[in-house]
């Protein structure tokens, strides 16, 4: 890395690195890679699980039924894509969307800190328990129900810089759950809150 790159240069080279990555065999079964894309300014970024069938033929993050979901949610907090950062913690689909591994994940995740150490966002959103479990692991947080801990804010220095997570639902797992729906509502309006509050402090 050279000393004051800007963080587009190192964002589009990562991406550009991803999409030729072989570290692990997931690249082998998929179209392409989705490293992600977003504000490289962005406050919030938001962390899913791995590209599905729609990302993969597109190689962008969230364009399936779970991003319109998400573009949604976004919305009612007055947010848009052009506002934050979305990534996976996988960047290449894993064969029939399975879950991906943990040797895929640690294989997969130093793209993803990356990507992080470049943007600094001070809110990290996991979405879903994968995500989840990667990024509180790295603060000591170990769960057992994504449903227990959703909406629930941490702190801690999981990339060396003090940041804020606050897990979520994934907006998959909602598709055809009303109470999943309602429960995302209710993540999405606790994430909200803490944004509003974190913009107001900003401001003293
Ligand atoms: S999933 Fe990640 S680690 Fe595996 S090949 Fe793709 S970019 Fe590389």
């Amino acid at each position: 890395m050279v000393p004051d790159e800007p963080a587009g240069v190192i964002l589009d080279r990562l991406s550009s690195q991803i999409t030729k990555c072989r570290r692990c065999t997931l690249w082998d079964g998929a179209k392409q890679g989705v490293p992600g894309e977003g504000n490289m300014n962005a406050r919030v970024m938001f962390i899913g699980e791995a590209p599905g069938e729609q990302e993969d033929s597109l190689g962008r993050p969230f364009v399936g039924r779970a991003g319109k979901v998400l573009d949604s949610l976004l919305a009612g907090i007055g947010l848009s894509r052009e506002d934050v950062f979305i990534a996976n913690i996988v960047k290449h689909r894993p064969p029939g969307n399975r879950d991906p591994d943990p040797d895929e994940i640690t294989a997969c995740t130093p793209w993803l800190e990356q990507q992080i150490a470049t943007i600094r966002p001070p809110l990290l959103v996991p979405l879903g328990r994968h995500a989840t479990r990667y990024l509180l692991r790295r603060i000591g947080v170990e769960f057992v129900k994504i449903t227990d801990i959703s909406g629930t804010v941490f702190e801690g220095e999981p990339f060396g810089f003090p940041q804020k997570i606050i897990p979520s639902l994934h907006p998959a797992a909602t598709l055809h759950n009303p109470l999943s729906r309602e429960h995302l509502k209710e993540d999405f309006r606790k994430l909200g809150d803490l944004i509003s509050e974190m913009e107001n402090d900003a401001r003293i």
